[in-house]
């Protein structure tokens, strides 16, 4: 489906992600894990199309759309599968200006060409689905945080993308408001959505994700079945990381 084909990334000297090579196919639920700096988010904001990669390139469904030259023909391939890629980012990012429904169906509307009509019927039914119907008229900093999380990902629902990626979606949470926004996250897994999930809940990467994806100073350093990954590492790196948790 997407896939990182050798990326790398700097910021001025700093190369914060060397040679990843992550491909995700359909139905997959890879979950990115690692310690803090270790590029997760970068990684995910070159396939979210939100970083430009220094060398490498992003394909979707083999077709180029990101690489370091971002010449023409690949910011139009970008521009045509954008829609495709849900985003869920840590702070919500909903438009505080706008009621819930009107989040929901901005985007359907005006990208996607979708009829008003429609789009709030596929909004109140995403609505129900993450339990927030009752919800539509008010405005973002009227809910709780989980709640502005769970409409962030019906609104990332609402465009019907082809795969979603989360970039820890409830590490800004308390801890009694993530369980909440795991739910929906996990549904969506059992549902058969393919997801990228930069996470530090290893709970969820243990019990939900098809894979996980273990990062160290920009490279990955695993990638593999999560039940092998959480009960017997291969890497003394990812030993001493678990064994960190505890
Ligand atoms: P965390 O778990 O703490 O969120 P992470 O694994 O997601 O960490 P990144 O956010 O990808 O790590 O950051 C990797 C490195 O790149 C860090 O050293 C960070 O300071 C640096 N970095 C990220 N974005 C930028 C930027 N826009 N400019 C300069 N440096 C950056």
């Amino acid at each position: 489906m997407i896939a990182a084909e050798g990326i790398s990334k700097s910021f001025g000297d700093t190369e914060v992600l060397k040679d990843i090579v992550l491909a995700v196919d359909r139905k997959d639920v890879v979950c990115v894990i690692g310690p803090s700096g270790s590029g997760k988010t970068t990684l995910l904001r070159c396939l979210a199309l939100l970083e430009t990669p220094s060398a490498g390139r992003v394909t979707m469904e083999g077709q180029v759309i990101g690489d370091g030259t971002n010449g023409p023909a690949v910011r139009r391939a970008a521009a045509k599968v954008r829609p495709d890629i849900g985003m869920v980012f840590q702070h919500f990012n909903l438009w505080p200006h706008m009621t819930v429904l009107q989040n929901l169906i901005e985007a359907p509307v005006l990208v996607r060409k979708v009829p008003r009509k429609d789009a709030i019927e596929r909004a109140m039914e995403l609505l129900e689905k993450v339990g927030l119907a009752d919800k539509r008229d008010a405005y973002p900093a009227h809910l709780s945080g989980g709640q502005q999380q769970r409409v962030a990902i019906a609104r990332a629902l609402a465009m019907t993308p082809k795969i979603i990626l989360f970039d820890e979606a409830t590490s800004a949470l308390d801890p009694e408001l993530r369980h909440e926004v795991l739910q929906v996250m996990r549904q969506l897994a059992h549902e058969g959505m393919t997801m990228l999930v930069v996470t530090h809940e290893m709970g969820f990467a243990r019990g939900v994700g098809s894979r996980v994806v273990f990062m160290d100073q920009g490279r990955i350093v695993e990638d593999g079945d999560p039940k092998d990954f959480f009960s017997a590492p291969r890497t003394e790196r990812a030993a001493r990381f678990l064994q960190q948790l505890q």
